[in-house]
């Protein structure tokens, strides 16, 4: 069965099976494939990308070992799984990724895990309120853009881009709390303890991002893939994406147009673009508007520096400023 995911990207592919060596030694093959819950053996969990780590990490303090699908400084949307990945996600006790095919073969391996392994999938917890996916290109014409992904057949109806909204990250934090608990009662106290803290720090950087976000001269955020939506949904802003969902998604000549005259009739002074993506389209659009650009990360893979909620107040000091929002 590993046959059916191919490496496409070489490099991760190196920087994947460098991680995984340096994790192997840690803990030696045994293969008592189920017998890891054990008494006194601490449960592992396998995220799928960064902000799902940052948050197990958070639930799981030093009681259970979180590791990462997607290595660090990799794009997650459409990540390929190599056998390795493969068997860590069959050994773990829990596994927390995100559907609605923003990962797909992730979501496909998670899949066809074993039921012994217990799953979260944090676009399904309760409390979530997905929002559709919705045309970002500026006019409404109801022929097809490039939103067709040349190797997925199908896309979610659903936008993925949950993490970026600490209020629906409350409900996943509790999510991946209960699954910990589930499979390792003995330390459900410390779970549950560790989510009320997460969650907290959740609810105070949304109350510190709405304080900041409230008073703004412009509201609409232009950005570079349709990463922000939960984000700007949340703090009364609009969301003007140059790609679509996947940042891979390259806009025509004609969609560029109409994204640069929406950002211009906006008002724009500012045009964001991603750590993840090269800056060239966003340039392109500033250039066209005569703004500026400026960073503005949409947390798909591991900062630098910092962390989730670090990275999260730095995005909306920048947005401060382009927007102009007064304290
Ligand atoms: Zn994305």
């Amino acid at each position: 069965m590993g046959s059916v995911f191919v490496r496409r990207h070489s490099v991760v592919g190196l920087l994947l099976s460098m991680s995984l060596a340096v994790s192997a030694c840690g803990s030696e093959a045994n293969s008592a494939s189920e017998a890891d819950t054990a008494a006194g053996d601490r449960p592992s969990v396998v995220t799928a990308f960064y902000p799902l780590q940052w948050m197990t990490e958070q639930v799981a303090g030093e009681a259970a070992s979180v590791t990462s699908l997607t290595p660090k400084g990799s794009e997650p949307h459409d990540l390929t799984l190599d056998a390795k990945s493969l068997e860590r996600l069959r050994d773990a006790d829990v596994v927390i990724y995100l559907g609605e095919e923003f990962q797909p073969e992730v979501q496909k391996a998670i899949e066809q895990l074993p039921a012994s392994v217990r799953r979260v999938d944090a676009l399904k917890v309760p409390g979530i309120d997905l929002l559709d996916v919705a045309n970002t290109e500026a006019d409404d014409h109801d022929h097809e853009h490039a939103h067709e992904h040349e190797d997925s057949e199908e896309h979610g109806t659903h936008d993925p881009h949950v993490w970026l909204d600490p209020v629906r990250m409350q409900a996943v934090a509790k999510a991946i709390g209960e699954a910990m608990s589930a499979v390792d009662s003995a330390r459900a106290t410390t779970f549950s303890s560790n989510v009320a803290g997460l969650e907290s720090r959740l609810a105070s950087l949304n109350g510190s991002t709405a304080a900041k976000l409230a008073n703004c001269q412009r509201r609409t955020l232009v950005t570079g893939h349709a990463a922000f939506r939960y984000f700007a949904n949340r703090y009364g802003l609009t969301q003007l994406s140059i790609t679509g969902i996947s940042p891979d998604e390259d806009p025509d000549p004609k969609s560029l147009q109409s994204i640069a005259a929406a950002a211009k009739s906006a008002g724009a002074t500012t045009v964001y673009f991603e750590d993840a993506l090269p800056s060239k389209l966003a340039e392109t659009v500033a250039r066209e508007i005569g703004a500026e650009t400026d960073l503005l990360s949409a947390l798909e893979f591991q900062p630098e520096a910092g962390d989730y909620l670090t990275v999260m107040d730095q995005n909306t000091d920048r947005l401060v400023k382009g927007l102009s929002c007064a304290p």
